[in-house]
């Protein structure tokens, strides 16, 4: 049955008690005191309406603290309908606060920065991410103008043009932003940025590393190619001319080959963070051969020597060697004739530590912090003549990063340098 038809049914057969307790008092006591008391059962029936019409406007008055009666007659239906709503209600405003809160969560932590504005600019509401995109502060700039805020003449030309159907790159505070304006609603406007700082860096670097990548191939291609013009030009060349051509030819070819071969190393590298496999690394088997080697590539023209002292340690055998024969091959290429070199190998708190230091040329100390860069070097054509990739320093840096291992240098012009490595305490292989 439908809440209306028993609101007038229940209502109906009140009055008609009434009307019928009137007939029946009538008969009984005379007409005068039927009518009275039925004036005084009609007075009562609509006291106790008005009196649950007062709860219900006090009810709604304040709705959420105070309560509803239980109601009477048609009225339970009422109270018991509105109970319901309420609780209705009272479950939407909770699920939409908790879903309000998770949004908000989700901006939070949103990399890309939103800002919503009004159909003016002024700032509504931004996260965190834009605050630091834009430089601004959600609750001290609130309310104003963001173009007052996002000071850029590129900016300001994007909003007057309003073609805002193609998002501006925006380089704002030292940060490389793609900026996007998208109306919404009628009046209101959300202003999206996205951080390509980090990425515009790599392809820079991707960028320089071929260009020089392609200038360190063509200098060998070139030689190689103009020996091989004078070959077919000048065939009658005497067989000791000949023999020289081919000998440079050789050493360019050769050159190109380490080049090859050191980018590949690199990229490898590169390619991962974190080692896949350790191993133990026996330092003294290690350390003795690039010892043999070093006294090889020096030819008896260096002093090299060897302090064995510390542990055995656990890191990928072939990196480690490859980064520390580097170090040690650079002091003996930088070092000249009757120069001394000293390896050591050493334990302490801070874990174990590998040393070469040599007298040699030494390096001036604006360029200390750049030697790790690809193709970086202090002199081009001693690097060249020593037979350098300008990527050994660099194949180091990845490795030591691969072992948790820090790259120390220090050195002064004409003296000399000192390049260590810190092991972290944790690579030890106790004995
Ligand atoms: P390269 O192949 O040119 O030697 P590296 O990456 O190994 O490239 O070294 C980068 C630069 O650091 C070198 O070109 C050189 O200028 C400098 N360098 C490295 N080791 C030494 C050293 N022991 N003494 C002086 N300079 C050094």
């Amino acid at each position: 049955m439908s809440p209306r038809l028993i609101f007038w049914i229940s209502n109906s057969v009140r009055m008609l008690l009434v009307i019928i307790g009137t007939v029946i008092a009538s008969s009984m006591w005379g007409i005068t005191w039927g009518l009275f008391l039925g004036l005084v059962a009609m007075a009562v029936l609509i006291l106790m309406q008005l009196f649950y019409l007062q709860r219900l406007a006090d009810w709604l008055d304040n709705p959420r603290s105070s309560r509803l009666p239980d109601g009477w007659g048609a009225w339970t239906d009422i109270f018991s309908r509105l109970y319901k709503l309420r609780r209705e209600d009272e479950k939407n405003q909770t699920e939409l606060t908790e879903w309000l809160a998770r949004f908000r969560q989700a901006m939070t932590l949103l990399p890309d920065g939103v800002v919503i504005m009004d159909d003016v600019l002024f700032l509504e509401w931004c996260n965190p991410a834009a605050e630091s995109h834009l430089g601004l502060s959600l609750i001290q700039d609130k309310g104003m103008r963001v173009t007052n805020l996002v000071r850029s003449p590129e900016f300001m030309d994007y909003i007057i043009l309003g073609r805002y159907d193609t998002p501006l790159t925006l380089s704002f505070r030292d940060r490389k932003l793609i900026t996007h304006i998208i109306p919404f609603e009628n009046r209101r406007q959300i202003l999206v940025t996205h951080d390509i700082t980090e990425s515009e860096r790599i392809d820079m670097m991707r960028r320089d590393f071929i260009a020089n990548a392609s200038h360190e191939l063509r200098t060998p291609l070139t030689v190689i190619n103009g020996f091989l013009e004078i070959a077919s030009l000048q065939p009658e060349l005497d067989a000791a001319t000949r023999s020289a051509h081919l000998k440079l030819m050789s050493e360019q070819g050769a050159r190109m080959q380490r080049l090859v071969e050191d980018m590949l190393t690199l990229t490898r590298l590169e390619s991962m963070d974190h080692l896949l496999r350790t191993e133990t690394i026996n330092m003294r088997v290690m350390l003795e051969q690039i010892l043999q080697e070093a006294h090889a590539l020096s030819a008896g023209h260096h002093q090299v020597t060897l302090d064995f002292n510390g542990p055995d340690i656990r890191g990928s055998t072939d990196e480690i060697r490859s980064a520390l024969t580097n170090l040690v091959t650079n002091a003996i290429r930088y070092t000249p004739e009757k120069g001394t070199i000293q390896i050591s190998w050493t334990n302490g708190n801070a874990g174990p530590k590998f040393t070469v230091a040599d007298n040699g040329i030494g390096i001036s100390p604006e360029h200390i912090s750049r030697l790790t860069e690809r193709f970086y070097r202090v002199d081009k054509s001693r690097s060249r003549e020593t037979q350098g990739t300008g990527l050994g320093l660099a194949i180091v840096k990845h490795v030591l990063l691969r072992h948790k291992a820090t790259l120390l240098i220090d050195s002064v012009p004409n003296v000399g340098s000192k390049f260590s490595v810190q092991f972290p305490a944790n690579a030890v292989i106790e004995a």
